[in-house]
Parts: structure tokens; sequence; C-alpha cells
């Protein structure tokens, strides 16, 4: 009698001491290693920077697909071609000043000086409004220097995002807004949340309409020196010399990998980050530690032997920094397979605090209900937002529902796009509990 009341209530208990979900099993995986950053690591310290075109970037194309390969998992490359842009000499000097130095880098796709390079007076401004204020007459023959900071505010609140789309302005279109006016080059502030005089470089772009001339990121140190020696009425005079250039593009590829479902294998559930990374550091908060996270989420999976209901695709993207070709040739691709999720992860690697989505209304609470097993690292927030990554964005706009994985951004941009981009930013147990969100979302996206 006392067995059977014993076996009947073990029976009854049986619920709560069930075997953990597949979900939570992923969760727990990821976190109890470092997988995550074991591939990093051979990323950024064994193959390093990845600019597009570059013969480390076709490395990476390489070593990653051997990696999907090794581990059992289906894996192809689709072609991209893309821009092939080299940087060359940079330097700077205050002939006003003694010849000072002024640490800067040239902007992705700038145009050379002439390789004796330029001496011109600098002029600054803040925003746009006062340089059409100042007009051709003050800016023709000038350097237009742009002092535009990034809102900490903004940064400290968790908003580094936006910050950042504000400042980046004066760094994509700058240079012809101020070529429109006469200037001969063209200088920014660095886009930077904080500075140990490093350089943050980015993509700039050039409106046809006007000449292309050179454009660069001087630190926020430099930057701040010349505001203050124009701030005292003194002509500060930079000889700069900027040596870049654009060769013709070159064929790259988008590295993709599969886990087929096995009730809706028609139906796909999209994984990605980029593989290219600008060229002073090693990319390993943009955008390794992505790659990372989606490498690591294939494998794992893989490995717990666990079989998705629809599709897990895997993709690593080529030349989102200074392109996007990749994104776009995967979409003009793929445009007509079935994509019920693109997830995105290319915002660093500190802590997870949640995901943006394209859903919101009922979508978007029946999905907080769905992703809770995401809590266990912190990331079971999510927030509506119509963008939620440049690689996915063609996809997103077609109508698929997007997420943006949100690691803590207030450091992001401390070092962002400079040489300073190493291994080193990384603290593994953060990377894991990231690929335990990515990885969390992509099952739960995928099998429930
Ligand atoms: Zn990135």
């Amino acid at each position: 009698m006392k067995k059977t009341l014993l076996a009947s209530l073990l029976l009854a208990a049986l619920p709560t001491l069930a075997a953990p979900g597949d979900a939570e099993r992923i969760v727990a995986r990821a976190t109890d290693n470092t997988r995550a950053y074991d591939t990093l690591s051979y990323l950024t310290d064994n193959i390093g920077a990845r600019l597009s075109g570059s013969k480390s970037a076709d490395l990476a194309v390489k070593w990653a697909t051997q990696q999907f390969k090794q581990w059992g998992i289906d894996v192809r490359t689709e072609p991209v071609m893309v821009p092939h842009w080299v940087r060359g000499i940079e330097t700077g000097s205050l002939v006003s000043h003694n010849n000072q130095k002024i640490v800067l880098t040239a902007l992705g796709g700038s145009v050379a000086t002439p390789a004796e390079g330029i001496t011109a007076e600098l002029i600054e401004v803040n925003n746009y409004d006062e340089l059409k204020a100042l007009g051709k007459e003050k800016i023709k023959g000038k350097i237009v220097v742009y002092n535009n900071p990034m809102n900490l505010e903004l940064v400290r609140n968790g908003r580094a995002f936006e910050a950042y789309s504000e400042a980046v302005e004066y760094r994509g279109r700058g240079a012809s807004r101020a070529a429109e006016l006469g200037a001969v080059a063209s200088l920014i502030r660095s886009v930077a949340s904080a500075s140990l005089r490093t350089v943050h470089t980015g993509a700039m772009r050039y409106d046809d309409k006007f000449p292309k001339i050179p454009a660069a990121a001087m630190t926020v140190e430099d930057s701040l020196l010349v505001h203050r020696l124009l701030g005292k009425g003194e002509k500060v005079r930079m000889h700069l010399v900027l040596t870049p250039k654009t060769l013709p593009d070159v064929q790259s590829a988008n590295v993709i990998a599969e886990i087929q479902g096995t009730e809706k294998p028609e139906e796909i559930v999209l994984v990605g980050g980029h593989l290219d990374s600008w060229d002073l550091g090693t990319g390993a908060i943009d955008d390794g530690s992505g790659v990372a996270m989606v490498m690591e989420t294939m494998r794992l999976i893989k490995e717990l032997g666990l079989k998705p209901k629809r599709t897990i695709r895997g993709v690593l993207f080529m030349n989102e920094e200074n392109g996007l070709r990749g994104g776009r040739a995967y979409f003009a691709a793929h445009k007509g397979d079935k994509h019920v999720a693109a997830i995105e992860t290319d915002a660093g690697a500190a802590a997870p605090t949640g995901f943006l989505t394209s859903l919101k209304g009922d979508a978007l609470s029946a999905l907080e209900t769905k992703a809770k097993v995401l809590d266990r690292v912190g990331a079971a927030k999510f927030q509506f937002t119509p963008e939620t990554g440049a690689d996915t964005s063609f996809l997103v706009e077609a109508g698929v529902p997007g997420y943006g994985f949100v690691p803590d951004a207030r450091h992001y941009f401390d070092y962002h796009h400079t040489p300073a981009d190493t291994l080193d930013k990384i603290d593994p147990k953060e990377l894991a509990q990231d690929t335990a969100a990515v990885a969390g979302l992509t099952w739960v996206l995928a099998d429930e």
C-alpha cells in the first residue's frame, strides 16, 4: 500500500520533474562552455582583419566552410562580387602649429590625395546648416571639419545605436556636402563613445553630382585640439596625405550552413552575422562575435542531435561593412524561399539584454510567451522596431519577421571600427550567454 502511494505521488510529481525541453537544453549547453569564444579566437587571432576583397576575407570564407563541414553540417558558399578598397598611407600634421601630428584614418571608400598630399586651411562646422551658412565663399579651397560628437547621454541610457545613426550622417555624406561648396577634403570627429586617441573608420559614399574629395576621421582628442585652436581665432593649416585605392571588384562569397527541418523543411529560420570586418582591428566585436554565435548555434544543435521542425539556415554574410553586397546577393538569390524568421546578430558581445523585432501587437505578445526560456540569460525582452539588422533588411522589408540581437551597447562604440576591436575586449562568459540567447531564439522559432 505504502509503496503504491509513493509511486502515485512520484507520478503526480513527474510533470515538474520532467526532462528539460530542447530550448532549455540548448541554453544550458551554450552557457556551460567556451566554444563560441574558441571559434572567435581562431577567426580574430589566426585570420585577423577581414576587409572585403582581402586575402584574409577569402581565408575566413574557406575556414568557416571547413568548420561547418568538420562539424557534419551541410554547407555551401554562394558567390558575391565585392568592392576592393585598400588603405594606404594616412598622415596629417598642423603646418601652422609646429607640424603637430594629427591622428587620423581614411574613411572606407575615400579617394586619395595626390601622393605628396595637400595643404589647406581648416574650417569647422557642427552641422550642415552651419556649412550652408558659410557658403561657397568661405568653404572653397578649405578642409571642412565636422565637429559632431556622439550624444553620450543617449549612449548611457542604452540608446547607443540611435546616437550612432545621428552622428554617422557626417561620416556617410559629409564629404560630398562639403565638396558641393568647393572644399578640398573633409574630416570628421571619430564617431566614438569613448577614446584613447583611437580612430574610428567606417563607410562613406560620394554623391556623383559633386567632385570626389578625400575623407578621413580624426580621433576625438585631435578634433578637440583643432577645435580649441580655431576657438582662439587662429588660422589652422593642415598637411594631409591619404593614399587609399579602389581596385576592381573581386569575387567573394556568403557562407550558408543548413540543418534541414523534419516537418516543414520549406520553412526557413535564418540566423546570420557578417564575416567581413574593417581593416584596422581584428573585428572581434564587429562582427566576429556575431559569426561565432551563428556558428556555435549550428554546431550546438547538431551536437545535441536535435532535429528542428523547420529548416535552420546559418548565414555568414560578406561585405556588410562597405557595400552590403552579401545581404543584397542573398536576397536576390533567395527572396523566393519561404523565410519565417530572419535573426541577425551584429551589435557586439556584451551581456545579452534581449532582441529587437519587427513583430508588434499580438504577434509580439505571443513571441514573449514562446521565448520565456531566454529569461535564463536575461534575453527575454523584445522591443518593436521596423529595422532589425543591415544584412537582413531586404528580407524584413519584404515582410519576413525580423529579430535583431541586442547585447548591452553602452561600450560598443568605444571600440567600433577602431584598431582596438580585438579579442581581449570579449568576455567568454558573456559571449556564451549571447550564444545561448541567439541559439535559444533560433530553436524556439524553428521548432515551436
Ligand atoms: Zn557590423
